[in-house]
């Protein structure tokens, strides 16, 4: 099989499909990119910084996957379509570093964050993507938690790379993902490098992990579902709902530690002052 990749046009995407007796799964998120320079951006962004093993998810027909392996990256890409999964298997077939998944990439991170030698066998230390919009969040909040991804490049909705890259608290993802590592946007994508084309813009949002997390994990997710569930809601109220994970008192005396108003709205709350009352709120639990 050639080694120049086909599915540049959106008439070689719609041969592709109609071949497979399958349509284009709108509700796994597939806008395929369709720009050659783009892409090669795309993934020499995340070559130029990476060493290891990279985590490739939602290849689709493999556009970015063609520009790792050309590099000699090894790749384990994780599809969730059996359709692509067989093109994929196919086209990248003479490639000795190359190893496909046909799975949910969600249960995957879960595997690579729960299972040591797992990890240890993959030995992933990027992450690449042109991610299903419907599980964003998703992916990334759990890509975090895995030991040992220290880069990362995404293709993601704008508005989504904003609320990453954000300085201010305003989401509790924003606050979430930065406990890991920073979050910049690289450059944007319009709607039309993608088929089918989307309606929203489009950005690329490169993660550099932190060698330790700024505060524990557990503890801020859980703070962070406390506070910012009732969003115009001032968190002694919000802390106050019955189904709180710690006790209004706990949250009051660590708070107080923090130099934390109770009068506030989870928003008008840096980034830094939860982690501190991360901080705080485990030595008052230590305690007990
Ligand atoms: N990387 C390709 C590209 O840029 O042309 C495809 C990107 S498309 C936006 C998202 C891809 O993720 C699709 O191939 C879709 O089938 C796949 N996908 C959707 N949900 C998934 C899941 N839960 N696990 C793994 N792959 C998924």
């Amino acid at each position: 099989m050639s080694d120049e990749y086909p599915y540049y046009s959106p008439s070689s995407i719609r041969n592709f499909f109609k071949r497979s007796e399958v349509s284009i799964r709108k509700k796994w998120g597939q806008n395929f990119l369709i720009d050659p320079n783009l892409s090669v951006k795309i993934a020499n962004s995340l070559l130029l910084e990476c060493r290891g093993n990279i985590l490739e998810i939602g290849p689709g027909l493999g556009v970015l996957t063609a520009q790792y392996l050309k590099q000699q990256a090894e790749v384990h890409a994780v599809e969730i379509d059996p359709a692509l999964v067989q093109e994929l298997e196919t086209r990248f077939s003479q490639y000795k570093n190359f190893h496909l998944y046909n799975q949910d990439a969600q249960k995957f991170l879960l595997k690579l964050q729960e299972d040591d030698d797992f990890r240890r066998d993959l030995k992933i230390q990027c992450a690449g993507g042109n991610l299903p919009y419907y599980i964003t969040s998703g992916l990334l909040t759990r890509l975090v938690l895995i030991p040992g991804i220290l880069k990362g490049v995404f293709l993601v909705q704008k508005e989504y790379a904003l609320r990453c890259s954000a300085s201010s608290s305003e989401s509790s993802l924003n606050v979430f993902l930065n406990n890991f590592g920073s979050w910049k946007i690289l450059f944007n994508a319009p709607p039309s490098v993608f088929y089918p084309a989307p309606e929203v813009q489009s950005s690329i949002i490169e993660f550099s992990a932190y060698e330790k997390r700024i505060c524990d994990a557990e503890i801020l997710q859980k703070i962070l579902r406390m506070s910012f569930r009732g969003k115009r809601k001032k968190i002694k109220n919000a802390w106050a709902m019955s189904d709180a994970h710690y006790s209004l008192d706990i949250m009051t005396e660590a708070s107080a530690a923090a130099g934390i108003s109770l009068e506030k709205r989870p928003e008008e709350i840096h980034r830094e002052e939860y982690y501190n009352l991360v901080e705080f709120l485990q030595k008052i639990l230590l305690k007990q």
